[in-house]
């Protein structure tokens, strides 16, 4: 049976103070045990974040880091210096990456690449634009997205993936994916991957959706069987909501 994860992206929001508050009442939560929560503060966060979680099973993840290994790179952060702080997960491929930071699928691969060579788990993001959408080109591209990735991996590597499928249309906009256009994907995603590689891969990668998820329309969409949980964004920031959205999931 594969895990239910949420992960909350607070991105560019959040300072030390606020962190803590949040991460503090978080701690003293509780939830069915089956369910993995995963944190992603802002980088000058992800240290003091580890240490109020010491002892609590919520994860702290990085929402970015640089394929090279170290060097004349001025703002950027290696996986090394993620590990040496106990951080061992970074979302990759975020499509604010994607179109504010210009992020091609040559970086997006080889930073998934530095990232699982040095043991680090890989949320990686993908999704299509409305445009695309409104094309019918939707799993036209979604399938390209993934198939960049994947089949450049190893195959142990594969199985340190975990997929978020964000469509762009729904990224911070309100509109989210119906509970079916959410499932359509998923299982599409499962199929290309089960004919790409092998059924056992499968059946056990997890796929979260991503997008306006809030407490209101979270049970339905996790309700869906290949949707294995959310990323969330705007939803992450308020500490009653994520804590609905956690609790809305043990219902599936
Ligand atoms: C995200 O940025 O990954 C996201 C899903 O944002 P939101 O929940 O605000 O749409």
């Amino acid at each position: 049976m594969r895990k239910k994860i949420i992960i909350g992206n607070w991105k560019m929001n959040n300072d030390k103070q606020e962190t803590e508050n949040f991460l503090l009442k978080l701690k003293n939560k509780t939830w069915n045990k089956e369910i993995e929560v995963k944190v992603s503060p802002s980088f000058v966060s992800l240290e003091n974040a580890q240490k109020i979680l010491r002892n609590s099973p919520v994860e702290v993840v990085a929402q970015n880091m640089h394929y090279e290994k170290n060097g004349a790179f001025t703002g950027e952060i290696s996986c090394k210096m993620l590990k040496s702080i106990n951080v061992n997960s970074v979302i990759i491929g975020h499509s604010e990456r994607r179109t504010l930071f210009y992020e091609n699928e040559d970086i997006i691969k080889r930073k998934i690449k530095t990232a699982l060579n040095n043991e680090m788990k890989v949320i990686f993001c993908f999704g299509e634009s409305l445009e695309d959408r409104n094309k019918k080109k939707h799993i036209k591209t979604i399938t390209k997205q993934l198939d960049v990735i994947m089949s450049d991996l190893k195959t142990n590597q594969r199985n340190q993936i975990i997929l978020a499928y964000e469509p762009i249309w729904a990224i911070g906009t309100g509109l989210n994916a119906t509970p079916e256009q959410a499932q359509q994907i998923h299982k599409h995603v499962r199929e290309e991957i089960a004919t790409a590689f092998n059924k056992n891969l499968a059946n056990s990668v997890q796929i979260l959706y991503g997008g306006s998820l809030k407490p209101n329309n979270s049970e339905e969409i996790f309700s869906k069987p290949d949707i294995d949980g959310g990323l969330i964004g705007g939803a992450s920031l308020s500490f009653d909501d994520f804590y609905s959205i956690i609790r809305s999931i043990d219902k599936k």
